[in-house]
């Protein structure tokens, strides 16, 4: 029983070991609420993963999707967006959005890859409800250049705030926190009808990838094949939102630091390969 959930109890640990550690460093009893009530949402979608449910991931992404949203987002007025990341950081505090960022998005994908974008992130959390799990089509070329654009304007913005001396900025910042929610949310349900794929806005607009593809890159948790049972029939391929050549195990594979773990194509494997 116990080493069947190992890999649930294990990731609640570490969730935990960072709560109290934040907790105790920074004297306040939020972290350990916070990182106990996500790693939790965590494990729960691993051990109903381990039991076959189908609908796992979805469970942990609106337990955290929602939390962040509506909790921290709207009630808590904290912009964890990446506005608010550049706010919290122009202003020196490791707080709130630095935090959140340094373990889901900078160091953390070291350890478990795009996790964040499989199981936590609120946009994607609504994304995925759409028609177009699997993409109906090739992944377009040459559009990754938006992603750059999107981030360097969120830089521009925050800058700018702080540059012209601009007054109650963490007011500002709780208003861009809402407009920046919805302008994600209508840019990313149109492209999704646009390209016929869900997860079109993660591909090519969203900021956050030029933090997450390069960290990705080298992260520990990661989809291999074990090509003495593989049968070459190609189903894993066809249902991978993302593009990913999991039939590869190089790190460069194709979109290999598009991974978001969903585990679709470890699903679908009849021969247990991946
Ligand atoms: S790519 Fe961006 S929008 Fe998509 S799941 Fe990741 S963080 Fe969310
Ligand atoms: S289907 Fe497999 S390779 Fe594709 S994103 Fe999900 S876990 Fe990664
Ligand atoms: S689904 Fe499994 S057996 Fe088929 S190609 Fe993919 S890894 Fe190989």
């Amino acid at each position: 029983m116990i080493k069947k959930y190992a890999m649930p109890l294990a990731m609640f640990a570490i969730f935990e070991t960072v709560a109290i550690t934040l907790w105790l460093t920074k004297g306040n009893p939020f972290y350990l609420f916070n990182f106990s009530y996500i790693g939790a949402s965590v494990a729960l979608g691993v051990a109903l993963f381990i039991q076959g449910n189908k609908n796992a991931r979805r469970v942990t992404q609106l337990l955290v999707g929602l939390y962040m949203l509506v909790y921290l987002g709207l009630i808590c007025q904290e912009n964890m967006q990446i506005e608010g990341f550049w706010y919290y950081l122009f202003t020196g505090v490791f707080e709130a959005a630095t935090i959140h960022y340094a373990v889901a998005k900078i160091f953390g994908p070291l350890v478990f890859g795009r996790g964040w974008c499989g199981y936590a992130c609120w946009t994607a959390m609504v994304l995925d409800f759409l028609p177009y799990k699997v993409p109906q089509g090739p992944r377009r070329t040459g559009l990754g250049w938006i992603r750059y654009v999107t981030f360097a304007a969120s830089l521009a913005f925050v800058s700018a705030l702080f540059l012209a001396h601009v007054g109650n900025i963490e007011r500002i910042m709780f208003w861009a926190f809402i407009v920046g929610n919805v302008a994600y949310y209508a840019a990313g349900i149109a492209l999704a009808y646009a390209f016929k794929d869900n997860r079109a806005f993660c591909k090519y607009v969203c900021p956050i990838t030029v933090f997450l593809k390069p960290m990705s890159y080298f992260a520990l948790t990661r989809i291999t094949c074990d090509h003495d049972k593989c049968i070459q029939c190609g189903k894993c391929r066809r249902v991978c939102p993302m593009n990913v050549d999991m039939l590869d195990d190089a790190r460069s594979r194709e979109n290999g630091t598009e991974c978001i773990l969903c585990m679709e194509c470890v699903k679908a494997c009849p021969k247990k390969a991946l």
